[in-house]
């Protein structure tokens, strides 16, 4: 029987990048019904909204969906789309796996990290008010009374909330990842010397969770934000497996795609109860849209990571294994893989993904 799921094309290089990962995906042998809707622009366009309830409705069904990246204009116009979904179906866990692939040029060859962040609230839960407002005037007054502090009437202000219940389930999100993947280390990282009763709850609660938690198995360390991302850059063979708030996961995985050769390698998961949605790190590059130039491993690897929490894993194995091949050998990749940007034997989108299904097909 084929397994329903949920294909979002997105839009910038997303369509390009999905189109790819798809054949790859199908070219495993696993049988997959997918039940194709749009989102963002080209949703705006034909329904007047980015978010039609039909795009929600399906991934609810289907329980697992295959995202492309979507347009989020900056500081002004819609919220994000990518958030809007994440909050919706309460994915809470950011899965971000950062790993050395060969023939892929980095600043490391040894790389082996997971970022988990949480996905729900913080910064990201989008409670912001513009400057100017009057109801913003009234919130600034009344902060002022209770925290006796001033500031500037003129500010805009963003929320960030931290809960004990949401840090308390995305730690034991990471301690059941590591262990299930037989990780060996988890790095909470905060910045709760200065933000006590966020990041410093969020810190707390780690430590609890982390007595309860297979300690013994499992071992657990704290880290600032700012000292992580140093020591990232210097000793990243020393970390493991990462669980942050929502904004420092944003930034450092980020990071750790620059460690393993950038955002074109680098994939995802966004993970609830029974539910996930699959997506690359990167965003929708529009300026590249509609050429066939970018690299789609990021987007075939956020396929392996879907086809693995199907359950499908030999198919993932051997997904993972071609795309390895065809990195290692170096010759039908993309611009962005190639010594020099303007390298003429650079191939395109889906010639890379030709490469990969050629791979999938002799079987090694
Ligand atoms: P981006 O990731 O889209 O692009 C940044 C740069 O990274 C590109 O210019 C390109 O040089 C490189 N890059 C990205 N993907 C690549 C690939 N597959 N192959 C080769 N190079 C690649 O980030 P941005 O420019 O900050 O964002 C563009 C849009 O995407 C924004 O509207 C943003 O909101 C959105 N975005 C969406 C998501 C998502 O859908 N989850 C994530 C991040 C950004």
């Amino acid at each position: 029987m084929a397994y329903k799921i949920t294909l979002i094309p997105g839009d910038g290089i997303g369509p390009e990048v999905i189109q790819a990962a798809k054949r790859c995906i199908e070219a495993t042998g696993v049988k997959i019904e997918w039940d194709e809707v749009i989102a963002g622009q080209v949703a705006q366009e034909k329904y007047g909204e980015v978010l039609p309830k039909n795009v929600l409705e399906s991934i609810k069904k289907n329980k697992v969906c295959l995202k492309g990246p979507i347009i989020t204009p900056i500081g002004e116009g819609f919220r994000s789309v990518n958030v809007a979904i994440r909050q919706a179906l309460d994915l809470y866990a950011c899965v971000r796996p950062a790993k050395s692939y060969t023939g892929v040029r980095s600043l490391y060859k040894d790389i082996d990290l997971v970022v988990i962040r949480e996905n729900s609230e913080d910064l990201y839960a989008g409670i912001e008010f513009e400057a100017g407002k009057s109801e913003t005037k009234n919130l600034i007054k009344e902060i002022e009374k209770y925290s006796k502090k001033k500031i500037r009437s003129d500010s805009g202000i963003s929320i960030k909330p931290i809960s004990e219940y949401a840090s308390e389930r995305i730690v034991k999100f990471a301690f059941e990842y590591a262990l299930k993947f037989n990780r060996k280390k988890i790095t909470v990282i905060h910045k709760a010397n200065i933000m006590k009763f966020t990041d410093g709850l969020f810190l707390k609660t780690s430590r609890e969770v982390a007595k309860k938690q297979n300690a013994d198995k499992i071992e657990f360390s704290e880290a600032t934000v700012d000292n992580m991302a140093m020591q990232l850059v210097k000793t990243p063979q020393n970390y493991d497996v990462l669980v942050l708030p929502n904004l420092y996961g944003d930034i450092i995985s980020d990071l750790c795609a620059g460690l393993i050769g950038g955002l074109g390698v680098a994939p995802g998961a966004n993970v609830g109860d029974g539910m996930a949605v699959f997506e690359a790190v990167h965003g929708a590059a529009p300026k590249y849209a509609g050429e066939n130039l970018v690299n789609p491993t990021a987007m075939i690897l956020s396929g392996v990571l879907m086809l693995r929490y199907i359950k499908e894993e030999e198919a993932a194995e051997k997904l993972e294994n071609a795309v390895k091949a065809v990195l290692a050998e170096g010759k039908a990749v993309t611009y962005d893989l190639k010594p020099r940007r303007d390298d003429p034997t650079a191939v395109g989108t889906q010639e890379m993904a030709d490469a990969v299904i050629q791979k999938i097909q002799r079987r090694f």
